[in-house]
């Protein structure tokens, strides 16, 4: 089965609601705050793609899908398609410090710095973002940040969603006032 038929199959079980999720899959759907609808409505979004595929698990047929909530973008859904009914066997919103382009593993991650050659660690770091006169603040950014020279690295999907949130005006969590002191 080619991985546009496996989509189709997808799609037609939750249209029947011919699926079941797991335990599992329920505790992180939860976690990340995913709802049994969101979870349909990504599958049968027009951007859901399967993005990863290992016919041979144990489990049967298991594929990772990349589907889009309206709102709130992306997310990943495994599923198995070796019984009966569909089992939805995880649900996470995806890391953007972990994929490239919501699609590919990103598999380079840094381990020493450019500028000290300092040990390099994954964080979630807080961010100001310059744009001409605006100042925005992002929060919970995974970063990569040098132990050692405090040089602080954004992967291209962490910089898209930070663009995205400053070009698109999406409403902000909470907006501060911030004193400006002339010192002329
Ligand atoms: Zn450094």
């Amino acid at each position: 089965m080619d991985k546009n038929s496996l989509l189709a199959e997808i799609r037609d079980r939750i249209r029947q609601s011919r699926y079941r999720l797991t335990g599992h899959a329920e505790r992180e759907s939860e976690s990340d705050r995913v709802t049994r609808q969101e979870i349909e409505e990504s599958l049968l979004s027009a951007g859901a793609e399967i993005i990863e595929h290992y016919p041979e698990d144990v489990r049967g047929k298991i594929c990772l899908v990349l589907g889009f909530i309206k709102g709130q973008g992306p997310i990943h859904v495994v599923c198995g398609l070796g019984g009966e009914v569909l089992v939805i066997v995880t649900v996470y919103r995806p890391d953007p410090g972990q994929w490239l382009n919501w699609r590919i593993r990103n598999k380079w991650t840094m381990k020493t710095c450019h500028f000290c050659q300092g040990k390099v660690v994954k964080k979630k770091i807080r961010h100001v973002h310059y744009w001409g006169d605006e100042i925005v603040i992002f929060e919970n950014v995974p970063a990569e940040v040098c132990t050692q020279c405090g040089e602080v690295y954004f992967s291209p999907d962490v910089l898209e969603m930070m663009d995205n949130a400053t070009l698109k005006k999406t409403p902000p969590d909470k907006s501060i006032a911030v004193p400006v002191f002339s010192l002329s």
